[in-house]
């Protein structure tokens, strides 16, 4: 039992309450409750000296000092308390991710507004009677009233409908022809009808359908592989599970890697469903989040569509949730709190007793080894939708092609896309390297022009004119003279990132309409998404994308996919960089042949032997995944061991590898649990914004209460000055 599960429901006025903040604190605070009581899982204003901050009721108080001088809730907020399965899942992703619960309460809170008294918004619908004086103006509004007969607008979006100013509104008005209403600013989303625009599906995805709609009736906690290969209609399969979930009455959260994504998916769910659901990511305003967040909790939200911060929402009854991409490496939170929105899904689907759905062509070997354990249950799509097949790959030998220097596109990719255009059909390029070169080098002394606050090259990026570090974001013109020997004129640009590759192609096809995708050609999620749809629509003939395209789009016109460099991710010694390659690789070449046409991947390689390389270019996974699970399971790595990253930063590296060593000497909690600690080593980027980061790694075996050791550990320390300690479970490269 979690503490979140004790005591009684409801506190009496003047009852003792432990009230958990969004405040640095490591304890509960005890206040009484105030006139009228208050429920466990109250949102609440509570004083703390002279300021007032959000909290909410945990549980019973402890007072366990002077009761005369606790003092009382100031406010109980107007939402929705938060249920017990939420305050459950906060504890257990609190200890999960070795996590002060006030961070987590800080993430699940993140709503402007949120302590706001709840705003009034004028609204406007059809009044009664005729207008003295009928005017073009004054019958459109009327008109549109009328057409959306239940509806009601705000002055902006009847004027934009009707297509007439505000004041014509306001003269109806005085009429009593329009009347003005008072109404609470956060309403409501439509209703969605889970019946509305079913697509008929094909027999396997009707039997996938069929297995997910059972368990959500099951009403218990589960969680499903979809694994299907690109195209085959994974979506159409888990928005039925969705609709069940609906029927029910229960909520439904869909996660999406990248908000790039969302407009397509929204359109597609809307097309489902009949309305837009709610939409959670960093590109939604303000006053939606706060509605969305309020709706969440009282059940007026039936369904959301979000980034992983989405899985902090206090859903009232949570039936499923379907992590789409779960493969996908932005579910991990890098920064603040890390964590893993897949494995975060999962527990809180089994705090809920909701379904969880895993979907993706390529599945990341934790979701796949669960999958075989028997601990996920399996569904497969293995042919695609209608009349589409899998595109056929295959390995340009890249020794024994001829290309002058700084050309990247060989002679035989070449020849491949030229075919494409002539019959009209579309090219992807694709390139995992945003800006123009990844190294600026000096070629009078040999210096890369770095990051001044990073251990990070400049890249430059030609379409913003700068250089910029893809580490912290850090932006500077591009330099005449060289930094460090300050010779003019020598800086020359090393290598292709996407918008080098353009120059190319712009140059072997200049009659070819072109198209770049990379995220940082896009000013908003609105002009990319008018891109993506330019594309779709055969707006060209090229495509040259970043790893930006290698998500979910559909391209009908795109037949041939061509990677530039295929061995990218091969470099260094990351245990996760077969994986990584293999599933980046199929993904990309997923984008090809998706409706009529048959499409082909070309993979441009040094090395085609690599196995890697190999397994990618035969397409078969389960030996793919199976060597793959030997070498982890041989080096005892996740999933089959356990792993913690311990990051230490700060501005004096010596300082930082001091306490990396003092912790390193002080270790037996560890070894008493059987786990062995690595390190410290400079980490992975080893400054950051002028931070010196060191890492240590920890190894368990799968049942080795690792958690519980590593509070211990890192609680012996108390850090000094600016020095920072983050624990990291299951850390993304080792
Ligand atoms: P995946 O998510 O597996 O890559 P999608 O769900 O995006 O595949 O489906 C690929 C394409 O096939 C989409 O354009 C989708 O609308 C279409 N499609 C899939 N299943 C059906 C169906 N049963 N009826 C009509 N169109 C379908
Ligand atoms: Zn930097």
């Amino acid at each position: 039992m979690t503490e979140a599960q004790e005591g009684p429901a409801y506190f009496e006025e003047g009852a003792l309450v432990a009230v958990l903040t969004t405040q640095p604190l490591d304890r509960f605070l005890d206040y009484k409750a105030p006139a009228g009581g208050c429920f466990r899982g109250a949102f609440v204003e509570v004083p703390l000296g002279p300021r007032r901050v959000l909290g909410v009721v945990w549980g019973p108080g402890k007072g366990d000092f002077d009761i005369s001088r606790i003092r009382a809730v100031q406010r109980i907020l107007d939402v929705a308390p938060m249920g017990e399965d939420m305050r459950g899942f906060l504890e257990r992703a609190a200890a999960y991710t070795l996590t002060p619960l006030h961070a987590m309460l800080r993430l699940a809170t993140r709503a402007p507004g949120l302590s706001d008294p709840p705003s009034m918004r004028k609204i406007y619908r059809l009044g009664d009677g005729e207008p003295d004086r009928q005017t073009d103006a004054r019958r459109r509004v009327l008109e549109t009233l009328r057409e959306y007969g239940g509806l009601s607008f705000t002055m902006g979006e009847l004027g934009q409908m009707a297509g007439v100013t505000n004041s014509v509104i306001k003269g109806l008005v005085k009429q009593g022809v329009v009347r003005e209403e008072d109404t609470p600013r956060d309403v409501p989303f439509m209703r969605l009808d889970p019946d509305y625009g079913g697509k008929e599906l094909t027999e396997a995805q009707a039997a996938g359908a069929d297995a997910l709609r059972a368990g959500v009736r099951s009403g218990d906690y589960g969680t499903t592989l979809l694994r299907g290969v690109t195209g085959s209609g994974k979506t159409e399969v888990y928005l039925e599970a969705v609709a069940e979930c609906l029927r029910k009455g229960r909520q439904a959260l869909v996660l999406l890697p990248e908000i790039a994504l969302t407009a397509e998916f929204l359109t597609r769910v809307e097309a489902r469903f009949g309305a837009k659901p709610a939409e959670w990511h960093s590109g939604v305003t303000m006053t939606e989040r706060r509605r969305t967040w309020k709706m969440v909790g009282q059940g007026g939200a039936q369904m959301v569509i979000g980034a992983r911060s989405a899985l902090f929402l206090p859903y009232r009854d949570l039936g499923v949730i379907v992590v789409d991409e779960e493969h996908d490496t932005s579910y991990k939170q890098e920064d603040g709190v890390l964590y893993n929105a897949r494995d975060m899904a999962v527990l809180r689907a089994s705090l809920a007793s909701a379904r969880v759905v895993l979907a993706s062509a390529t599945p990341s070997l934790e979701s796949w080894t669960n999958a075989e354990a028997g601990k996920y249950e399996k569904l497969e799509l293995t042919s695609r939708y209608g009349k589409a097949i899998l595109p056929q790959m295959r390995a340009i030998d890249m020794r024994s092609e001829d290309l002058p220097r700084d050309r990247w596109i060989s002679p035989t990719l070449k020849r491949a896309v030229d075919q494409r255009i002539e019959k009209g059909e579309q090219a992807l390029l694709f390139i995992n390297r945003r800006g123009y070169a990844p190294v600026t080098i000096c070629r009078a002394c040999g210096h890369q022009v770095g990051c001044d606050h990073c251990d990070a090259r400049m890249v430059e990026h030609r379409f913003l004119k700068r250089l910029v570090c893809h580490q912290c974001g850090e932006t500077k013109p591009m330099p005449e003279a060289c930094p460090s020997c300050e010779v003019e004129g020598k800086l020359a640009p090393v290598g292709p990132g996407v918008e080098r590759l353009a120059e190319e192609a712009e140059k072997l096809w200049p009659d070819a309409r072109q198209a770049v995708l990379s995220s940082d050609l896009f000013g908003s999620a609105r002009a990319l998404k008018e891109g993506i749809e330019r594309i779709a629509n055969g707006g060209a003939d090229i495509i040259i994308g970043t790893q930006l395209v290698a998500k979910g789009h559909n391209f009908p016109l795109l037949t041939l996919v061509g990677v530039i460099d295929a061995d990218l991710g091969l470099q260094g010694s990351d245990l996760r960089a077969a994986e990584r390659t293999f599933q980046l690789m199929r993904q990309v070449a997923g984008r090809a042949g998706r409706s009529e046409k048959p499409g082909q991947a070309l993979l441009q390689t040094y090395q085609p032997e690599h196995p890697v390389i190999r397994s990618t270019l035969a397409g078969d996974e389960l030996s793919f995944w199976r060597a793959e699970a030997d070498e982890r399971r041989h080096a005892g790595v996740p999933p089959f061991g356990r792993m913690a990253g311990i990051i230490l930063s700060g501005e004096d590296a010596a300082q930082v590898f001091d306490l990396g060593n003092a912790l390193a000497r002080n270790a037996q909690m560890l070894r008493d649990i059987g786990a062995e600690v690595y390190g410290p080593a400079p980490a992975p980027i080893a400054r950051v914004r002028g931070r010196h980061r060191v890492r240590l790694l920890v190894k368990a075996d799968k049942g080795a209460p690792l958690q519980a050791a590593l509070a211990k550990w890192v609680g012996q320390f108390k850090l000094k000055g600016d020095l920072r300690l983050a624990v990291d479970i299951d850390p993304q490269s080792f």
